[in-house]
C-alpha cells in the first residue's frame, strides 16, 4: 500500500476509449465520492512547497482540480482553453498531437510578468500538453514553477520531460503503461 492507494481505488479504467490500445484513467468517479475529492484537493495543496502566485488549470479538468486547489493555496485561477472559448484578446501555442495538432490559449493581460504559476491538470501522460501549457504561460512573461497532475503515466516520459525544463513535478499517483 503506498500513499495515494486509497484515491487511486476510485480512479476507473475503461479500456480502449476513445480509441483501442488506451486505457482511460477516469476520474469521474473520484470526483463523485466525497473524501476522495476533499483528500485528492488537500493533497495536492499539500505536496506545494514553493510559493507561488497564480493556478492555471488546463481545460477541462484541469479547472477542477485547479479551482480548488487555487482555493486551497490562497490564489486565483489562471484558464488555458482551447482555441475559441475566451473573449478577450488572447496568445496562443500549437503543439503536435498523434495526429495532427492542437492549439491552447490564454488571455494576453492575464498574467503580470514575473508571477509564479503551477500548472494543474487531471493527468500527464506524455506531456505534450502541459509543455505546450508552460510556453503559453512563459511567452505571458510567467515564471512557470511548478506543475501538478493527480495522476502522471510515467512510461510515457511527460513527467521528466517537464522536469528537464526545470519544472517542479509532482503527482499523488502512478498508472502503468498509456
Ligand atoms: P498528454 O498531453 O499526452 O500529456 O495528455 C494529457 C491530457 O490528455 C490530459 O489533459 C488528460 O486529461 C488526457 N489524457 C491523456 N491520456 C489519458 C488517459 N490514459 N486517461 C485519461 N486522460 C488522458
Amino acid at each position: 500500500m503506498t500513499a495515494n492507494d486509497d484515491l487511486k481505488a476510485l480512479v476507473r479504467t475503461i479500456p480502449d476509449f476513445p480509441k483501442p490500445g488506451i486505457q482511460f484513467r477516469d476520474i469521474t468517479t473520484l470526483l463523485l465520492d466525497p473524501r476522495g475529492l476533499s483528500e485528492t484537493v488537500g493533497r495536492l495543496a499539500a505536496l506545494q512547497r514553493d510559493p507561488i502566485d497564480v493556478v492555471a488549470g488546463i481545460e477541462a479538468r484541469g479547472f477542477i482540480f485547479g479551482a480548488a486547489v487555487a482555493r486551497e493555496l490562497g490564489c486565483g485561477l489562471l484558464l488555458i482553453r482551447k482555441d475559441g472559448k475566451l473573449p478577450g484578446a488572447t496568445i496562443a501555442v500549437d503543439y503536435a498531437l498523434e495526429y495532427g495538432s492542437d492549439r491552447i490559449v490564454m488571455h494576453e493581460d492575464a498574467l503580470v510578468p514575473g508571477q509564479r504559476v503551477l500548472l494543474v491538470d487531471d493527468l500527464i501522460a506524455t506531456g505534450g500538453t502541459a509543455r505546450a501549457a508552460m510556453r503559453l504561460i512563459r511567452q505571458a512573461g510567467g515564471i512557470v514553477s511548478s506543475a501538478t497532475f493527480v495522476i502522471d503515466l510515467p512510461e510515457l516520459g511527460g513527467a521528466d520531460a517537464l522536469r528537464a525544463e526545470g519544472v517542479d513535478v509532482t503527482a499523488l499517483m502512478a498508472f502503468d503503461g498509456h
